[in-house]
């Protein structure tokens, strides 16, 4: 999982009953807003307009505690029926009616005080304060249609009054801005059909640069931060120019006109249509411009452009996580590219048999399982599809699937004829397991009587699996074609060694050891077990510890039980647990955090090869200290902390599976 992961707009799901219900080109709904909202009196003031579309089943909903001043349809007053999902519904819209207006006020929420990444991903309330006003789609702040169970896409256009000193945005376009009688007023158009509307309010300090796109158009670019970093701004220009034109050239045209950066004062990570959210802190962060902002700006094509059918699978985590985070690491150096490949099979490996999750059952990310399929296992999709049919089939097979599909609903099953198209081949054989297998495979080579062979465990995948082989005349790699349990290998003569993928390019489970442990395999293995060894200050601060470490609550552990054969979560003083490992026959503390620091977490195995995460400390304040950091370095190895702050991190090195070869074995003439 990345630091700064953000959650796209989901909408898919959500409007597939819509788009079979009617041609959402001929018929969007029309959604017309003005809008007031004063940020220290926490209250929104609105009027709205909404054309409806001709379908059957149409409802409106609005927050609960939205006070409705007048309603009409078809400029009749009508009644609210009843409530539903804990809103505000009108259902009583007459079936030949084409309009609903509407004028409300909305009490907001205060902006929470503290709130964690993980808090304001699921947050769905109106938020308001002078530092920063966030109203999302969820909370329903507007006057919504819904078709039967789903949100309805529309277009729109917001007309927004905020006092003077603040700006607002919401996805669109800007058309027009003013200021008038103390308040600054911006609105904003949606053009295309679009999913829900969510507001930002800040005192923002704008900055906007305007850039040519492939097809000819202006693009605005702007930056809306706080004062605090308003000196990032141009280097954030900077950036999103760069992958501007990087992903016009490698798609196609960017789908809007506008793409904004918006600061928050919360951590959150928000991708929508023509903008990102992200927190003040998180843009302070140098690395966000290299890799999160680029993500973010993909989803416009991969989410916000094309729209995932997520009751089929969302594919567009792992197509942006591709062409984003894993193209950037490519153009490092292939080394960071295999790390990359080797920390995906290393998390999705760390789930347990059983307990996967198959790609088009993946919808969003919420815990370490669904991030670890819908990002990386999805990504690895992609790693093997573009080393099946070549670069150039890959890039065609891209843009085609976007000039096709652009501002529709697209499933695996599009991408792939998409792929096929420009491949000439089919890929069903080879699709099919990857996209619906809950498992994956293992893989292993053996030599016997038979010679050498490489077997595969069931779910059996289609693969063409890289072994190195070492023969005097320097190192070749096989290809080897698999798609049941077994297959024998032929190494040219004279081979002492085969190394099975060593570069991590085939999606397997792999085998113990073949890739170093990290913190965050806790996470994926199920339930972790906590043991605390110390007093009752440590067993305090370990409490703490493990609630910000694990997605789950984990189940105690007494330090005299056995250490059981679930994941396991040690925390304590650090002659406790040096004590407790001799103990228990496990390898002492690395060398690498041996004596330093205040504060050292290691990953390792139980004896039943199981995720174990440790973290010691020389006390009860030196582990406190450390909940601040340590949930943010899950993908390292080992990690050591002095005043809360990590000193230095590390991962061990990768072990491939090495044969080898007797020379008695039969081997290719
Ligand atoms: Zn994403």
């Amino acid at each position: 999982m990345r630091a700064t992961d953000t959650l796209i707009r989901l909408l898919a799901g959500l409007i597939f009953g819509l788009l079979a219900a009617a041609s959402i080109a001929a018929e969007p709904v029309m959604l017309d807003m003005q809008l007031r909202l004063i940020p220290a009196k926490r209250m929104l003031e609105g009027s709205a307009n909404l054309k409806l579309p001709a379908i059957a089943n149409r409802r409106i909903a609005i927050d609960r505690r939205a006070r409705l001043a007048t309603l009409t349809v078809d400029g009749q007053p009508v009644r609210l029926r009843r409530w539903w999902r804990g809103d505000l519904e009108i259902r009583a819209i007459p079936d030949g009616a084409s309009s609903v207006e509407m004028s409300w006020q909305l009490p907001l929420s205060p902006v929470p005080e503290e709130a964690s990444h993980r808090d304001t991903l699921g947050d769905d309330r109106a938020t308001a304060g002078s530092d920063g006003s966030f109203l999302p789609a969820s909370a329903r702040w507007y006057p919504g249609l819904q078709v039967g169970q789903d949100d309805g896409l529309q277009r729109w256009r917001v007309t927004i009054d905020v006092p003077a000193g603040q700006r607002a945005i919401v996805p669109g376009r800007l058309v027009e801005e003013a200021e008038a009688s103390g308040y600054t007023r911006t609105v904003y158009r949606m053009d295309v059909p679009a999913a829900g509307i969510d507001l930002m309010v800040g005192p923002y300090v704008v900055l906007e640069r305007a850039i040519k796109s492939v097809d000819g158009r202006t693009l605005k670019l702007r930056t809306l931060f706080h004062p605090r970093i308003a000196d990032l701004a141009e280097g954030y220009l900077d950036a999103l120019g760069a992958y501007f034109q990087r992903y016009e050239q490698w798609i196609g045209p960017y789908p809007y006109d506008d793409f904004s950066v918006v600061s928050s004062p919360t951590p959150t990570g928000f991708g929508m249509p023509s903008l990102t959210y992200l927190g003040v802190d998180v843009l302070r962060l140098p690395f966000i411009r290299g890799t999160s902002l680029g993500h973010e700006v993909l989803h416009n094509w991969w989410g916000n452009g094309v729209y995932p059918d997520i009751r089929q699978g969302n594919w567009s985590e792992g197509l942006t996580t591709f062409m984003a985070d894993y193209t950037y690491a490519l153009d490092e150096a292939p080394e960071k590219a295999r790390v990359m490949r080797m920390g995906w099979l290393r998390d999705l490996s760390a789930i347990p048999p059983g307990k996967g999750l198959a790609l088009n059952r993946f919808t969003a990310r919420r815990h370490g399982i669904s991030a670890a399929v819908g990002y990386g296992r999805a990504a690895m999709v992609f790693v093997m599809l573009r080393d099946r049919i070549g670069n150039a089939a890959f890039d065609r097979a891209i843009r085609r699937f976007w000039r096709q599909r652009r501002f529709q609903v697209a499933s695996w099953a599009d991408l792939q004829a998409a792929f096929e198209a420009e491949a000439g081949e089919s890929l069903q054989a080879f699709l099919t397991p990857l996209l619906t297998a809950r498992d994956l495979p293992t893989l292993a080579l053996s030599h016997g009587d038979a010679g050498v062979m490489l077997h595969q465990s069931a779910p059996h995948h289609a693969l063409r699996v890289p072994v190195v082989a070492d023969p005097a005349a320097g190192k070749q790699t096989l290809m080897v074609g698999i798609s049941g349990p077994e297959v024998r290998v032929e190494p040219p003569a004279g081979t002492r060694t085969l190394t099975l993928d060593p570069d991590f390019r085939v999606l397997r489970r792999l085998a113990r050891n073949e890739a170093a442990p990290v913190l965050r395999e806790i996470n994926l293995a199920g339930v972790a077990s906590l043991m605390v060894l110390g007093d009752e200050r440590v067993e305090a601060a370990a409490e703490h510890l493990a609630e910000r470490l694990l997605d789950r609550t984990p189940r105690r552990r007494s330090p005299e039980a056995p250490p059981g054969d679930g994941p396991l979560l040690v925390i304590g003083t650090a002659t406790e647990v040096d004590a407790w490992l001799a103990a228990h026959g496990h390898p002492a503390r690395p060398q690498a955090v041996s004596g330093r620091g205040d504060a050292q977490a290691w990953a390792g195995l139980t004896a039943s090869d199981k995720p174990m995460l440790v973290v010691s400390g020389s006390n009860a304040d030196a582990l406190e200290a450390a909940a601040r950091s340590l949930p943010h370095l899950g993908r390292y190895g080992w990690v050591v902390i002095e005043g809360g702050r990590s000193i230095d991190r590390g991962q061990g090195a990768a072990k491939p599976q090495v044969m080898s070869v007797p020379t008695a074995a039969p081997q290719a003439r």
